[in-house]
């Protein structure tokens, strides 16, 4: 019986942490060369950061991560979809974003980030965790400007309900709209 309270109670936080070791690569153990990585990421990823304006998305993460006897490149290739709201209609869209960056890991004495592509490892580190690089990289993809691809799959009756409150949002007489819930 304690044996079953146990795995219920511990079942949700082991997975959690699972869900993020997935991102942390045991570099010592490999051999000097090229080494490919991939990850698929979805809501879990995002869900694990307590802030991001988007929950859902998908995307696969190429990781090649080539080790020479003194420091370690790691080529990031970033492909997928993130559902943002749209600037014009305020509903989600599918945002397609790809790119691609890099990461040079030396070691020293203690952790410390030279510039944003350059990172010093303490020597004794024998692993790096990749998911805050990815979710950096997210970031850096997302576009300032948010809108559908195409202006004709934007809601066009919230379209007019915004443009109509924005004429009238001086007039005494609307002021009751301001209180409307356009989600
Ligand atoms: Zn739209």
């Amino acid at each position: 019986m304690n044996q079953k309270n146990y795995l219920y109670f511990c079942r949700p936080i082991l997975s959690r942490v699972n869900k993020q070791m997935d991102y942390i690569i045991p570099f010592k153990g490999l051999s000097i060369g090229s080494h490919l990585f991939n990850f698929e990421i979805g809501e879990t990823f995002f869900e694990s950061f307590d802030y991001f304006e988007s929950e859902r998305g998908k995307l696969t993460v190429n990781l090649e991560l080539v080790k020479e006897s003194a420091l370690m490149n790691l080529f990031f290739k970033l492909e997928g979809n993130i559902s943002l709201k749209c600037d014009r209609c305020l509903m989600m869209y599918n945002q397609h974003i790809a790119g691609e960056f890099m990461l040079i890991v030396k070691f020293g004495d203690a952790f410390t980030e030279e510039s944003d592509e350059v990172i010093v490892l303490p020597v004794t580190e024998s692993t790096i965790d990749v998911r805050q690089f990815i979710f950096e990289y997210i970031n850096l993809l997302l576009p300032i400007k948010r809108s559908h691809p195409d202006e004709t799959d934007c809601d066009q009756k919230m379209i007019e309900k915004l443009h109509n409150f924005s004429k009238q949002e001086t007039d005494p007489r609307w002021d009751g709209l301001k209180n409307i819930q356009l989600d």
